[in-house]
C-alpha cells in the first residue's frame, strides 16, 4: 500500500489526482495520510512556496516523490525567466532566444535596501548578482522608435492572473510604474500584430507540460485558447479586456464575456478550423513544432540545476506554458507558470494522464487502469 499526503488544498489539479488516487481502480493501492506533517508518505502534493524539501528523502526505506523541483523557479517567475534564459543562451548573459519577446529585469529602488552594512553575506551577494537592466531597456526602446508603435509590456515578477500589468509607449511611465511599486518586473516588448480570431480578438494558448521523476519530457495533447471577449485595438492601451486573455480578467470586466466561445475557451479542434480557413495550415503542421522546440529548450537551461537524479527524493512537476502567436504564425513564449491550474473542461483527463505519467511507473498499481490515457506525449 502506498501513501501520499495532500498539503494544497488549494490546487484543483491535485485536488483531482488525489481524487484519482482513491477511486475504486486504485483505492486498494493508496491511502491519503490525515496529517499532513506525517514523514511516512510515499508522495507529498505540497504549497508551491513552502514545501519541506531538506525534510524529504530521511525515511529509511520509503521511495518519496513530491510534485515540484526545487529549483523551478528559475523558470516560474518573470524576472528569473528571462535571467535563465538570457544566461543559457549567450554566455554573456545579453541576448534572449528568438521566441522571447525583447525582456529586462527592473528593480525598483525599494527593492534593494539602501543599507548595504546592513545586509548579511547572502544577502550581498545576492544584491551583487542582480542586474537592473534600465540602460538596457533604454537602449532598446531607442532602437525601436519610429519602426514600429514602440509598445511594451510591464509584469510584476511574481504577478499572475494579469495584475501588475501596464501597457505604455512611453520608457519614462514604464520606469516610474516599476519604480512605484516594491517589486521586481520584467519590461517586455508588446507583441504588437497578435494573430486575431474572428471579432479581431486576441488570444493566448496555454499548454501543460510534465517533468517526470527522470526529467522526460510530455506535452499534454489539448491546450486552450484563451480567447478576449472584446476586439483588439491599439489605440487604446487601456483597455484592459482587448489586450489581457486571462480568464479572469475576462469574466469580471467584459460585458461580452462568454459570446464568442463558452467561457472564453477554445480548444484545438476548433482553432485548426479558424487555421485552415484563414491560412491553410494546422496546430500540427505549423504550430506545434514550435511549441515543442521552445519547451524543450527551457528545460535543457535548468536541467543540471534542478533535477532531482542524485538526490535521495524524486520531483516530478506540471507546468503550465503561456504562449501567443503574431500574424506571422510565430510562436513567442510569454511566462511559465509552476502551479498551473486546468480548463474544468480538462481537469479528470488531466489528473489521470498525470498520475499514468509520472506517479504509476514508480508506484506501480496492482491492476492495470481501465483505460490507458495517453494524453501526456513524449517530446
Ligand atoms: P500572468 O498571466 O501571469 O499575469 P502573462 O505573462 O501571461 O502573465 O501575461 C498576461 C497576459 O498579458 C497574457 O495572457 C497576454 O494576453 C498579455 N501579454 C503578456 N505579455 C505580452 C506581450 N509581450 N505582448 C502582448 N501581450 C502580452
Ligand atoms: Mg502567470
Ligand atoms: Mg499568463
Amino acid at each position: 500500500m502506498y501513501s501520499f499526503v495532500i498539503r494544497d488544498e488549494g490546487s484543483s489539479v491535485y485536488t483531482a489526482v488525489a481524487k484519482c488516487l482513491k477511486n475504486s481502480d486504485r483505492k486498494k493501492d493508496w491511502k491519503k495520510l490525515v496529517n499532513i506533517d506525517s514523514p511516512q508518505f510515499n508522495v507529498m502534493f505540497g504549497e508551491r512556496s513552502k514545501l519541506p524539501f531538506g525534510r524529504l528523502g530521511h525515511s529509511a526505506g520509503l521511495t518519496q516523490v513530491v510534485n515540484y523541483y526545487r529549483g523551478s523557479g528559475s523558470l516560474c517567475r518573470k524576472t528569473t525567466l528571462v535571467s535563465t534564459l538570457k544566461k543559457y543562451c549567450f554566455t554573456d548573459g545579453s541576448e534572449l532566444p528568438e521566441w522571447v519577446p525583447p525582456s529586462f529585469i527592473i528593480y525598483p529602488p525599494g527593492d534593494t535596501p539602501s543599507d548595504k552594512e546592513a545586509l548579511t553575506l547572502k544577502e550581498r551577494v545576492k544584491s551583487a548578482k542582480r542586474k537592473d537592466e534600465r540602460e538596457d531597456f533604454l537602449k532598446k526602446f531607442q532602437e525601436y522608435n519610429g519602426d514600429v508603435q514602440n509598445i511594451w509590456i510591464v509584469k510584476s515578477s511574481s504577478g499572475a492572473k494579469g495584475e501588475g500589468i501596464l501597457i505604455s509607449k512611453q520608457a519614462e511611465e514604464l520606469l516610474s510604474y516599476v519604480d512605484r511599486h516594491s517589486q521586481a518586473h520584467v519590461i517586455q516588448k508588446y507583441i504588437e500584430e497578435p494573430l486575431l480570431l474572428e471579432g479581431n480578438r486576441k488570444f493566448d494558448i496555454r499548454c501543460w507540460v510534465l517533468v517526470n521523476t527522470n526529467f522526460e519530457i510530455y506535452l499534454y495533447k489539448e491546450g486552450v485558447l484563451r480567447t478576449s471577449s472584446d476586439p483588439y485595438n491599439l489605440e487604446d492601451l487601456n483597455d484592459v479586456t482587448g489586450h489581457l486573455t486571462n480568464h479572469c480578467l475576462q469574466e469580471q470586466l467584459s460585458s461580452h464575456y462568454g459570446n464568442y466561445e463558452p467561457g472564453n475557451e477554445m480548444f484545438y479542434k476548433e482553432f485548426d478550423r479558424y487555421l485552415q480557413d484563414k491560412y491553410n495550415t494546422r496546430m500540427s503542421d505549423s504550430i506545434l513544432p514550435q511549441i515543442k522546440a521552445i519547451v524543450r529548450q527551457c528545460f535543457q537551461a535548468v536541467e543540471q540545476q534542478i533535477s532531482t537524479s542524485g538526490l535521495n527524493y524524486k520531483s516530478f512537476q506540471l507546468f503550465g506554458f503561456d504562449f501567443m502567436l503574431d500574424s506571422n504564425l510565430k510562436v513567442w513564449l510569454l511566462e511559465i507558470n509552476g502551479s498551473p491550474a486546468s480548463a474544468s473542461a480538462l481537469l479528470s483527463d488531466l489528473a489521470e494522464g498525470l498520475i499514468q505519467t509520472a506517479i504509476d511507473p514508480i508506484f506501480p498499481p496492482s491492476d492495470p487502469p481501465s483505460t490507458i490515457n495517453n494524453n501526456f506525449e513524449k517530446m
